[in-house]
């Protein structure tokens, strides 16, 4: 079964309108989430522009398919977050990347930091921080390592649960980034109420930067903020050399993409940019 199609088509909210392929998708899901030796975190390196040091990485989900394949977020994320399994699809990604990062920060890599994504479903639930907490004190792993991506949409909504939850969150150690940013056409003021570390310029900004005034415009005004408000601002979806110099030029504090690697798995990330790089 070719599942590379589109994806939103194929995971549309109507419930009454599934496919036999889609309910077929979610019985695995939830058969994998049992077994939990079919997801993978691939990882994704994150530089600082200007000394060009690794400082630290994404994880992004894959799902190993016994029939399918390797299997993109895109493809099961959003019937995970309408099935309601993204509770705990959430949980193992948290868990996988502490895990990851405990041992890579055990064998010396000290100055790093992993992310992971968050979706608004996974955001909005009651025992979030109690889960992160539970899952550092697990794996031993100094909060300081761990930060999540929140996407700016989740942000703008129900303020008031998302300020106490990103409040306690920080209280714990953890870093908070703002994924995706400015693609949530909302007012900045907010950001000035939120504690987060982060702002990632989302990629449709970064993919024609060097050729379109306005994301060029709006990159920047990314970054100028970022500074203004002492935050740390990245750009992710870098391909290209031309992106890169510009965000060099501008100021942009780190980078991400293709350009410099795809994600990786662990073991491969480990070779091509632990081993080499640090030691
Ligand atoms: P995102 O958080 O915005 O992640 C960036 C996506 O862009 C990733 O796709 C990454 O592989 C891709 N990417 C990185 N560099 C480049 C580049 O230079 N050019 C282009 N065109 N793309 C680039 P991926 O891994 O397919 O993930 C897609 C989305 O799925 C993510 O978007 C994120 O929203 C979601 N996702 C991934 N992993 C997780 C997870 O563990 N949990 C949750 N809730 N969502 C996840
Ligand atoms: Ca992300
Ligand atoms: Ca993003
Ligand atoms: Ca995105």
């Amino acid at each position: 079964k070719d599942l590379s199609g589109n994806q939103y088509q194929l995971f549309s909210p109507e419930i009454e309108s599934r496919t036999f392929e889609q309910i077929q998708l979610e019985n695995d899901l939830f058969k994998a989430l049992q077994r939990n030796d079919e997801f993978e975190l691939y990882y994704q390196p994150k530089f600082d522009v200007r000394t060009e040091k690794l400082i630290g990485m994404e994880s992004l989900i894959r799902w190993n398919h016994p029939q399918l394949g390797t299997l993109p977020p895109g493809h099961f994320i959003p019937l995970a977050e309408e099935t309601g399994l993204i509770t705990n699809l959430g949980e193992w990604v948290i868990r996988a990347a502490c895990q990851q990062m405990n041992k890579w920060v055990s064998s010396g890599y000290t100055d790093l930091t992993v992310s992971a994504n968050l979706s608004p479903q996974q955001f909005n639930q009651q025992n979030l921080v109690l889960t992160v907490a539970d899952i550092l004190e697990e794996t031993g792993l100094p909060a300081k390592h761990l930060e999540l991506e929140l996407t700016e949409n989740l942000i703008i909504h129900n303020t008031n649960h998302t300020l106490k939850t990103i409040g306690r969150l920080k209280e714990l150690g953890v870093q908070i980034s703002i994924d995706d940013f400015g693609t949530g056409y909302s007012s900045l003021g907010y950001l000035k109420d939120f504690p987060v570390d982060t702002l990632k310029i989302d990629k449709s900004f970064i993919n024609d930067v060097t050729t379109n005034r306005n994301n060029a415009a709006i990159t920047k005004t990314i970054i100028t903020l970022a500074d203004s408000l002492q935050l740390n601002v990245i750009a992710e979806g870098v391909e290209r050399a031309d992106q890169a110099a510009f965000l060099a030029e501008h100021g942009c504090h780190w980078i991400q993409g293709f350009y410099y690697s795809h994600p990786l798995q662990a073991e491969t990330f480990e070779d091509h940019f632990l081993k080499s790089f640090i030691k």
